[in-house]
């Protein structure tokens, strides 16, 4: 018998929703992905990123390389700059036309956020949200004139298992040490850390990381609704 929406188990293969779910992704979105998975294998903070022509044609596309001791030209790597979008930005040229759409896996942290306001940049549009960065894009609080400039337009969280999904991928690997983990704990964010934490301590990241992304997430789809059932809303 198939199983309804939400019913799959490990080791069945994607469930419907799942299926369906990734199925609804543009080109950028699944390149976000991939970059993030990239980042997963690597051992660096899982997030991914791509900027993008309004008509979906990919510019460039980057992942974190925090622990990576070298990058492509033109990126970052091995320090705490070395995110995703950042490194996703620093391959526009300055001047570039600023109607971009950058896509990335992860709610934009302060520096990401103020990068993608410099940058040529119209549209963010993110798949998970992160409690710890909620708040720090509002630049119209910081003065007049930024108050009175159009800022980039946000499209995001996903309010979806995919969604959360990207958050969760986001806090596996070497950004989870215990004060964040408490951090997360305290900004609400418990039912997920406890995944997060099931996964970085376990065998099981070595399992998600021969997967592609897709399958990963089908694989983690039972326990992404056991979050969404704990009443743990992003
Ligand atoms: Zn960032």
């Amino acid at each position: 018998m198939e199983a309804p929406p939400g019913e799959g188990r490990p080791g069945e293969g994607p469930p419907e929703g799942a299926a369906y779910q990734w199925a609804t992704l543009d080109e950028p979105w699944r390149e976000a992905f991939r970059q993030a998975w990239q980042a997963l294998r690597t051992g660096n903070v899982p997030v991914g990123a791509c900027a993008a022509t309004a008509d979906g044609e990919i510019v460039h596309a980057a992942r974190n390389r925090v622990t990576d001791p070298a990058a492509p030209p033109g990126e970052v790597a091995g320090s705490a700059l070395a995110h995703a979008e950042i490194n996703v930005l620093a391959r526009l040229p300055f001047r570039h036309r600023r109607d971009l759409v950058l896509t990335t896996t992860l709610e934009p942290c302060l520096q990401c956020a103020a990068a993608i306001r410099l940058g040529p940049i119209a549209t963010v549009r993110f798949a998970g949200a992160d409690r710890y960065w909620d708040g720090c894009h509002e630049f119209g609080k910081l003065s007049a004139r930024e108050a009175r400039r159009t800022q980039p337009a946000r499209i995001g969280p996903r309010a979806d298992e995919l969604g959360l999904f990207a958050t969760l991928i986001s806090r596996i690997g070497p950004a989870l040490t215990p004060r964040y983990q408490q951090a997360l704990r305290t900004l609400g964010e418990a039912a997920l850390t406890d995944l997060a934490r099931q996964l970085t301590g376990g065998s099981e990241v070595r399992l998600l990381t021969a997967m592609e992304p897709a399958a990963a997430f089908g694989y983690l789809w039972p326990r992404l609704n056991d979050v969404v059932n704990s009443a743990e809303t992003l």
